[in-house]
């Protein structure tokens, strides 16, 4: 929203500036950007002015008020009044920067300019200033230079801290306050034993520290800076991908982050072969400069000797090297094989979420037209294809109604089965400032994930009862009035039988159900209903449950009856897990509907699909990921094509998983790294990672944000779009893309509802949020906002029906799996990174009651046993579990997290459900 801006002006350097509502003069002079900017140290923006440094000072006069004529202020946080004259470089000035910059030097050990190199990116250089203003230790001050001798902080393995650079500026300390939400850093002593804290006892290793990096950014001395650009470590940087080539050769590229689902925007540095750094992109809407520790730290995997670099195809029984040429033909004759002998029902697609929008769009078209087969489903159908039917059945789009941006005007957050500081960091510290700022927050969550601890109210409500405990929030809601009336009746359907399904004693039923207590109950309700519009960020933990659809879908219900939906700060966020997931879907690699989500049975569909493919599959939807697997078992799927994922290790019920994989004649596998699934495979394919491609991917707000290369793919490896490609030609379909921004084109033209307007030359670097049906459309903010894209929004009146996993004699334990911040998914890329220093391994969190009960004790090796396996893992006592609770990351293949998990899947959905096995502990 613009500022408020007065008819007032004031004069910097003479020149007339405007004065907007609640300026400085730093902000004023900033504004006008003046050919002598104003210098600051301590000043950060975004953060309230500390003024601490007084490198700032300005002369001001004001004929106005004669006791500010010739006054030294300092700029960042005097307020500019209208009429004052100010400047901003005078003799005066110039001497008092010099002594301030001097006495600062004085607390610095003598000749320690030499071996910085300089400020972060944010933070500006103090080694400039000192140069500009000609300080010196001893020069303008009594005192010389005292030399602390204090030993540099290395225990991380991305960050360091040298005491010996530190001019105690705070900057990092309100960086880290102001952007991450966390309180690593701090000042101890006084005068000129003043010093910078970290943490409880100055170890980065030992405190709360993140590793988002920010204060390196904002360090202007260098004193916090990046370990992986140390000169001393050139070994660490060389498998870190970094290298030591002259810094003159180094290019930027600005692309979006390949990790997760926030999909921020990152300016990739290289020396043309390696990665030297990934800065935060300032300018993205996404993240504003700001990036995780995976973001901007976790590529090393790109260097990794272990990249795939050539086609392997099995040949008596060992996978050996072949050309491409031979790879091609190869799967080209298997396929055609295959489909000759048992039908195109027999061959199967997994597209990945790792990869591009292109290379998804391609691998189901592939399937769809040169096979005949509709068997094309993507990993989002083992995470949030809840979510997305659920969210497409109430509303009329399976994705999210909000945007990030959202976070910052909610006056209400509700996190509800998602743990963002983990797993999508920038959207956890966008809420945590949000919350410092003033909005209300509620978690709903069986474990005390971080966000608990910002919150007014915690629900730790039993795995698998979100239908119950929403249906008693919705039951509240609309007993004590706290419904938006007008938006009900004018905007939805279900009203009536909604209320009628919650008559009843169902409030003490459900508190029983879910273990969470009534008052709670009605206490979040009551701030759900009186702080309307409420954000609902959501996640997996209702997503991957037998009952995750009817989740998502009364979880709206909140979203409906309290009028949030389509409206600023209100509405509903899904997290998206991986870094294309949304896009993934959109593109049609689902068994049941093209692109855009446009049923394959649809004769109007068909035949404007059929105008610009020319050829069309069954009617009839093809099998999902879970179905497939069944079928693969059985013998009814003889080939799979699995581009970019483990399921070896990322699919339930593990050993099912393994023995369909074992029984299929072809396995082909595009990978960057030897997986559990691709040791299995028939032909592995190597394949580009996200830096070596180009393309686009869709965040979890529908921005589709432009891959730039910035990397060539180690020794053959290909992207994936280029390979479908080529199969595709092999299989005869003359396809003649010459780059990814041709398919774009054609996917605009195949759903030109969502994706008309987009186009390559339309996205820029930040992107376009789908809805963007014409090349005139800027793209959609918030979804819904005058009417459901449906029509009218569906209330849905659905019981709790508990879980096949609960109450399972002698398996009184309930587990939830999930991510830890450090790692990504099944770890293929940050555990070939220093990331594995951080956290070396899954961890059982065992609640102190059930680890006392059982007698077990911190770091004791522990046997799980569910239905369906057992394993061996290493306990860790913690208070983040509730007793009777259990939880389990999936990051290292070692731990076979997933032969614990069991078939159960949502039947609507067919999303397994990972957040619920009941299992027990044995010796
Ligand atoms: Fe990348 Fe997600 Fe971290 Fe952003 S929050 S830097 S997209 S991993």
């Amino acid at each position: 929203m613009a500022e408020e801006t007065l008819d007032l002006t004031c004069s910097i350097n003479g020149a007339a500036v405007v004065i907007n509502s609640g300026d400085t003069i730093l902000s004023a002079a900033r504004r006008a950007s003046l050919a002598d900017p104003i210098p600051t140290l301590c000043y950060r923006e975004g953060s309230s002015p500390d003024g601490g440094c007084a490198l700032c000072l300005v002369k001001v006069s004001n004929d106005k008020d004669p006791d500010t004529t010739g006054r030294l202020v300092s700029a960042c946080h005097t307020a500019v009044q209208p009429g004052d004259r100010v400047t901003t470089r005078t003799p005066d000035i110039v001497r008092n920067r010099r002594e301030i910059l001097s006495l600062m030097l004085n607390e610095l050990p003598a000749g320690v300019a030499s071996r910085t190199r300089g400020g972060g990116r944010r933070g500006g250089d103090f080694w400039q200033l000192v140069d500009e203003y000609g300080a010196r230790a001893g020069k303008d001050t009594n005192t010389v230079a005292t030399g602390k001798q204090q030993p540099i902080e290395r225990s991380h393995p991305y960050l360091r801290f040298d005491p010996e650079l530190c001019v105690t500026c705070r900057r990092c300390v309100h960086t880290c306050e102001d952007l991450q939400g966390q309180f690593v850093f701090g000042i101890g002593n006084r005068g000129a034993d003043v010093q910078l804290l970290i943490g409880s006892n100055d170890r980065f290793a030992d405190s709360d520290c993140v590793a988002c990096g920010a204060c390196v950014d904002e360090c202007p001395t260098g004193a916090l800076f990046d370990r992986d650009r140390e000169p001393d470590l050139s070994s660490r940087r060389s498998s870190a991908g970094s290298s030591n080539r002259p810094l003159t050769s180094l290019t930027s590229v600005r692309t979006t982050c390949g990790y997760c689902g926030v999909g921020c925007g990152i300016h990739v540095v290289t020396d043309g072969m390696r990665v030297v750094r990934i800065d935060g992109a300032e300018a993205s809407p996404v993240n504003h400069g700001h990036l995780c520790a995976k973001g901007r730290y976790a590529h090393g995997f790109q260097a990794s000797p272990e990249r795939l670099t050539t086609p392997l195809l099995r040949q008596n029984d060992e996978l050996v090297e072949v050309s491409w040429e031979t790879a091609l033909a190869w799967l080209a004759e298997k396929l055609t094989t295959i489909r000759a002998e048992s039908g195109a029902e027999s061959l199967g697609a997994m597209t990945s979420s790792r990869s591009t929008n292109e290379a998804n769009y391609l691998l189901q078209k592939l399937f769809r037209t040169c096979l005949g087969s509709n068997n094309v489903d993507n990993c989002a159908r083992v995470c949030h294809a809840s979510t997305a039917l659920a969210l497409r059945t109430v509303t009329g789009t399976g994705a999210a109604s909000a945007s990030f941006a959202d976070i910052e005007s909610a006056q209400c957050i509700v996190v509800a089965g998602a743990n963002p500081t983990e797993a999508h960091p920038i959207v956890g510290a966008r809420i945590k400032q949000a919350v410092r700022r003033g909005a209300r927050l509620i978690v709903i969550d069986p474990r005390r994930i971080e966000l608990t601890e910002w919150a007014d109210l915690h629900l730790a409500l039993k795995p698998g009862t979100n239908v119950a405990l929403f249906n008693a929030l919705a039951k509240v809601l609309i007993e004590a009035g706290l419904i938006d009336h007008d938006y009900i009746d004018s905007r939805l359907e279900g009203f009536a039988a909604l209320q009628a399904f919650l008559a009843g004693d169902l409030l003490n039923e459900a508190a029983e159900v879910c273990g969470v207590d009534v008052r709670d109950i009605k206490a979040a309700a009551a701030l759900i209903g009186e702080a309307a519009p409420v954000l609902f960020v959501h996640g997996l933990g209702l997503s991957e449950l037998t009952q995750g659809t009817a989740s998502v879908m009364t979880l709206c219900n909140l979203g409906m009856l309290t009028g949030s939906i389509g409206k600023p700060g209100g509405g509903m966020l899904p997290l998206r897990g991986q870094n294309n997931v949304q896009g993934n879907a959109d593109m049609g690699a689902l068994p049941n509907l093209f692109t855009g989500y446009q049923p394959i049975n649809d004769p109007k569909v068909r035949e404007h699909v059929n105008s610009i493919w020319g050829i069309l599959p069954p009617e009839a939807p093809g099998l999902t990921i879970p179905e497939m697997i069944d079928a693969a078992a059985e013998g009814r799927i003889r080939g799979l094509w699995i581009q970019g994922e483990d399921v070896a290790q990322s699919d339930p019920n593990q050993t099912h998983v393994l023995g369909a994989l074992e029984k299929l004649d072809l396995l082909v596998v595009q990978e960057l790294f030897m997986t559990g699934t691709a040791e299995r495979a028939h032909l592995v394919l190597p394949a580009a990672a996200s830096l070596e491609q180009e393309g686009t991917f869709t965040n979890g707000e529908r921005r589709i944000q432009r891959v730039r290369q910035s990397l060539p793919p180690p020794g053959e490896a290909r992207p994936d779009w280029l390979v479908v490609r080529d199969v595709a030609n092999c299989l005869g379909a003359g396809w003649d893309y010459p780059d990814p921004a041709a398919v774009m084109d054609e996917i605009a033209r195949v759903a030109p509802h969502l994706f008309g307007g987009v186009s390559y030359a339309r996205l820029g670097d930040d992107g376009l949020q789908w809805p963007c049906p014409s090349p005139q459309h800027a793209g959609t903010m918030r979804v819904h906002e005058k009417k459901f894209i449906r029509g009218r929004g569906q209330l849905v009146s659905v019981d709790h029906v508990p879980s096949p996993e609960h109450d399972v004699d002698a398996y009184p334990l309930l587990l939830i799996t999930g991510r830890v911040l450090q790692h990504y998914n099944v770890g293929t890329m940050t555990r070939r990174t220093p990331h594995t220093e951080l956290v070396t391994k899954d961890w059982l969190e065992i609640s102190p009651e059930d680890a006392a009960r059982s007698g077990i004790s911190d770091q004791a090796r522990v046997r799980v046993e569910s239905r369906y396996g057992s394993v061996e893992l290493t306990a860790k006592i913690s208070a983040r579990v509730a007793p009777g609770t259990l939880f389990l990351s999936f990051h290292f293949p070692e731990s076979h997290t997933n032969v614990l998990t069991g078939p159960h899947v949502d039947p609507d959905s067919h999303c397994p459900e990972y957040k619920l096995t009941a299992v027990r502990l044995t010796a």
